[in-house]
């Protein structure tokens, strides 16, 4: 199999955590979603990249994840392990003190299954259209009451981030994270929404009604929301599409089998030009995205701090997006029928490629965001 575009440490890298994950593949079939995780955190998957041994440590978790993709796990799981390391953990890890830190141990461990909340039902990339208040009470403690909607992870998780409203008005600082026990009275988290993309994590709600939050659980200072959901977004933007480079590989190899050994009209169907040039625009998608992705993993290793890259984050993220619904596209038409055809083992997930233009951050927006920092008088 060619590395496209992945050099000889990373690929060795990629393959060790494949073999390694393959290794517990009979745990992970037809498991729930809190044995899968804590599975893959036995493997050390969830750890933190900068309280790993590696000396690249963002390139190393870019590896890990994608090697955990091409062991076959389902790309929902890919998806919530990257989103949990790269869109919480990190940006949790820059801003809490130790103590509060080592309190959110059990997340490393996979006792812990944390989420980000954001969105809400009247939409998410609006973040100051929230509607979810906290009120600060006389000692110091905070009392939340609102609703969180389409929450990846929502109905598993033990802890949410949640962005909550601390003052009126769509100021920079009207906002402030929280990291907040979801065991706590008041909090009801609803059913699983059936939901078509990644669908091994499941997504869902969050009511908080008039829901106790203990001071020492505001994350950073009051009023710097904002703040922190520019880094947890630049993260994402950089970083989340690395869960779709497993899945991708085996996509495009199980493609090249077909068209290798599928015959038709008298001849291998991959001796048609056209099919092999499909093949090679899907090969040029997934190398384009590995790059992408291990060219940001490579600067923020060397000290690139993400807010920093945010433009660059967002390219990465729409690049990649696009990438992948175009080779969901190409191996969707070389399948014929049985893209559509569970049994088949050629079907296409054509739902999980789509939803990428949308979370972290709608491509559209993210486009409008370029521009204003090329210098274009453009608002949001
Ligand atoms: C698989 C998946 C997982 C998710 N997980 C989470 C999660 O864990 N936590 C969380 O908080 N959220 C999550 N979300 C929600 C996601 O963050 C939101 O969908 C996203 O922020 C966009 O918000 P919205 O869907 O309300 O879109 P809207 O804000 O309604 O925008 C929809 C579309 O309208 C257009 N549009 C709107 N306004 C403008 C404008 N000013 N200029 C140009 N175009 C515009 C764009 O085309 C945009 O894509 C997830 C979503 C998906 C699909």
């Amino acid at each position: 199999m060619s590395a496209l575009g992945l050099d000889g440490d990373w690929a060795e890298r990629v393959q060790a955590t494949q073999r390694r994950v393959e290794g517990v593949t009979d745990a992970l079939q037809g498991a729930d979603f809190r044995t899968q995780w804590k599975t893959l955190a036995d493997l050390g998957l969830l750890a933190t990249p900068m309280d790993t041994a590696a000396s690249d440590p963002m390139a190393a978790t870019v590896a890990d994840i994608e090697g955990l993709g091409r062991a076959g796990v389902a790309p929902g799981i890919c998806y919530a392990v990257t989103s949990q390391i790269f869109g919480i953990q990190l940006p949790l890890r820059a801003v809490l003190d130790e103590a509060a830190w080592k309190r959110l141990g059990g997340a490393l461990t996979g006792d812990v299954v944390l989420c980000h909340a954001l969105t809400e039902d009247g939409g998410g990339s609006d973040p100051l259209s929230m509607t979810t208040r906290a009120v600060r009470e006389a000692g110091g403690d905070y009392r939340i009451t609102g609703r969180k909607a389409f929450i990846t992870a929502a109905p598993v998780a033990d802890r949410a981030l949640i962005f909550a409203r601390t003052d009126e008005g769509r100021h920079p600082f009207a906002l402030t994270p929280f990291l907040v026990d979801l065991h706590a009275e008041g909090v009801t988290r609803s059913a699983p929404f059936a939901k078509l993309p990644l669908p091994d994590v499941p997504m869902g709600a969050i009511d908080f009604d008039d829901v106790l939050v203990p001071g020492d659980q505001r994350v950073g200072e009051e009023g710097s929301g904002l703040a922190l959901l520019a880094t947890t977004t630049a993260w994402e933007r950089a970083l989340l599409l690395a869960y779709a480079l497993g899945p991708m590989q085996r996509v495009l190899d199980r493609t090249i089998d077909w068209a290798r050994g599928r015959v038709h009209f008298g001849r291998p169907m991959g001796a048609s030009h056209l099919v092999a040039a499909r093949i090679s625009d899907m090969a040029l998608a997934l190398f384009r995205s590995r790059q992408l992705l291990y060219g940001m993993a490579r600067r923020l290793d060397a000290g690139e701090r993400p807010r920093r890259l945010a433009t660059d984050a967002a390219l990465t993220k729409i690049s990649i997006s696009q990438d992948y619904a175009e080779f969901t596209r190409h191996a969707t038409a070389l399948g014929g029928v049985r893209s559509f055809v569970e049994e088949t083992g050629l079907t296409a997930d054509l739902f999980g490629p789509m939803a990428s233009a949308t979370y972290a951050g709608p491509n559209d927006l993210l486009r409008i965001g370029v521009a204003r920092d090329l210098g274009l008088p453009v608002l949001n």
